[in-house]
């Protein structure tokens, strides 16, 4: 049975569940300046980024999350037009998650923000792995590359979604249009440049 965890975004306007199993999630800390650009994006980068410049991902089939109120407050960026979706709550920027399209039915949950402060733990378990370790703000303690099994969880929770159907269950896309709910903003070159440029500062 699945456990439910009521989240909300800071200003509490967004909500919704996460139906969450352990064994269902791959929950790991990203150090590539694409999740960093993001946080820069929504101007919360001191919030969401630990000291690394890492975000705390939790990833895991899209039909995972619920959303009960609020959705009029989703919005959506990419950082180039094959970026991954990038979700965050417009009513005060608390970053959701990241999805790959329609047919890629996994999110990536940025936990740190939607989950209580110091329940990260019991509700998404451990971190499993750091990746990305190179773009990392200082050296990581046992980064190492892609671990096999963080790819296996991930590949898992993949197949695990598309054989389930999750996708159509999912809150990002619209099952028969296969288009996100809400238009995407996509960053133009010099705007992409010029968040990078921040990335690079911090
Ligand atoms: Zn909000
Ligand atoms: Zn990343």
């Amino acid at each position: 049975m699945d456990n439910e965890y009521a989240w909300a975004c800071e200003c509490g306007a967004m909500n919704g569940v996460l139906a969450l199993e352990a064994a269902g999630i791959n929950r790991v800390v990203c150090y590539c300046g694409d999740c960093q650009a993001f946080a820069h994006y929504l101007d919360r980068a001191e919030d969401v980024l630990d000291d690394a410049g890492g975000t705390d991902i939790a990833q895991m089939s899209a039909a995972r999350v619920t959303i009960n109120e609020g959705l009029d407050h989703l919005q959506c960026m990419r950082l180039s037009e094959s970026g991954i979706h990038r979700w965050y709550a417009g009513c005060c920027r608390t970053p959701i998650g990241n999805t790959g399209g329609y047919g890629m039915p996994f999110i990536g949950v940025i936990g740190a923000k939607l989950i209580t402060p110091g329940d990260a733990d019991d509700v998404l378990g451990p971190v499993g792995s750091k990746i990305q370790t190179g773009s990392a703000k200082r050296e990581i303690d046992g980064a190492g590359g892609f671990p096999l099994g963080a790819i296996w969880r991930f590949m898992r929770i993949i197949v695990g979604a598309k054989l389930s159907g999750a996708q159509k269950r999912a809150p990002f896309f619209d099952a028969a249009s296969k288009e996100p709910i809400v238009v995407p903003v996509i960053l133009d070159e010099a705007e992409r440049t010029a968040l990078m440029a921040k990335v690079a500062a911090a």
